[in-house]
């Protein structure tokens, strides 16, 4: 069966889905998204990712042309007209059609389109074993270029550090910000676990504010563990006792190594083992229930 995909209004085959060349979205990555999970028939955490999208888009001066509840009640819809219970929804907001140049003046009318789709997890050892990073050397972009909390179409950044984590045939790959301190992981936020404190890099060291970041932390807070959101160098990692990245696709997944280097025992330890398990329950009850 075709996707269906949202746009504008309407929902159409995938092959009838078609956007202007002329979109500023495709012409500049000028444009917002959001990457929401749904775990059997249940929307994980759409509110917060409403929430987060609307802030993107307000940050760049983009006004999303429908309500709140209608987005919402769209993403939903496109997951059961695709058939999925658990999948992976894809909300974009772009700047429109325009003509060639930038002027964002330009587009009259901002673009809302809906995807969604199977989702492709992570290998299950990568949970059971954990999995190895690099550094990469392309570095974030400094946060007077591009506010790291606007989730914007703009992923070159971390498209050139993917590139450099697929040369090395590993898992993920840390960015350093523009001051050498870690940001977060090509696609998912970092944490690490020292004598019993959960660390995280800032926001404003160039993390995206990770909606799986924040349960984990709020999680954790639950849990009594003390918790840090703070600066870290790549020291910090390599005399971490335990490590994992965050993220939508990723859930939370244990770091074993590092540069070579094994993080702590080389073996998911107790508190990454906790969140995980914490995190998974997490994800049957926090968000919007639908049925098909
Ligand atoms: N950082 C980046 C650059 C991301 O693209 C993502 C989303 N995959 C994350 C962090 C994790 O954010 P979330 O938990 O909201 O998916």
């Amino acid at each position: 069966m075709a996707r269906q995909v949202y746009i504008d209004g309407e929902f159409l085959p995938e092959e009838d889905a078609k956007i202007s060349i002329f979109d500023h979205g495709f012409l500049y990555g000028d444009g917002v998204f959001e990457g929401i999970r749904s775990y059997e028939g249940l929307v994980f955490c759409l509110d917060e990712h409403i929430d987060r999208l609307y802030k993107s888009a307000r940050a760049i001066a983009l006004e999303v042309p429908i309500p709140r509840d209608e987005f919402a009640d769209v993403i939903v819809e496109t997951l059961r007209r695709n058939s999925l219970l658990s999948g992976y929804v894809r909300p974009i907001v772009t700047r429109g059609c325009g003509d060639l140049g930038l002027d964002p003046r330009k587009c009259p009318k901002p673009s809302v389109i809906v995807a969604a789709d199977k989702l492709t997890l992570y290998p299950e050892e990568f949970y059971r074993d954990g999995l190895e990073v690099t550094f990469v050397s392309t570095r974030r972009n400094i946060p007077d270029a591009l506010p790291p909390q606007v989730k914007s179409l703009n992923y070159l950044n971390n498209i050139l550090g993917r590139l450099e984590v697929n040369r090395m045939g590993v898992g993920e790959g840390i960015m350093l910000n523009a001051l050498g301190f870690i940001a977060e992981a090509t696609a998912d936020n970092v944490f690490i676990v020292k004598e019993g404190v959960l660390k995280t890099p800032t926001t404003s060291s160039g993390a995206l504010p990770g909606i799986t970041r924040s349960c984990v932390l709020e999680l954790a807070r639950e849990e009594g563990i003390p918790v840090e959101e703070t600066e870290l160098t790549p020291y910090d990692l390599y005399a971490a006792d335990e490590c994992f990245l965050t993220g939508t696709g990723a859930e939370v997944v244990p770091v074993r190594a590092v540069e070579g280097r094994p993080v702590g025992t080389g073996r998911p330890g107790p508190m990454t083992r906790k969140l995980i398990e914490k995190f998974r329950n997490l994800t049957k009850s926090r968000g919007r229930r639908y049925e098909l």
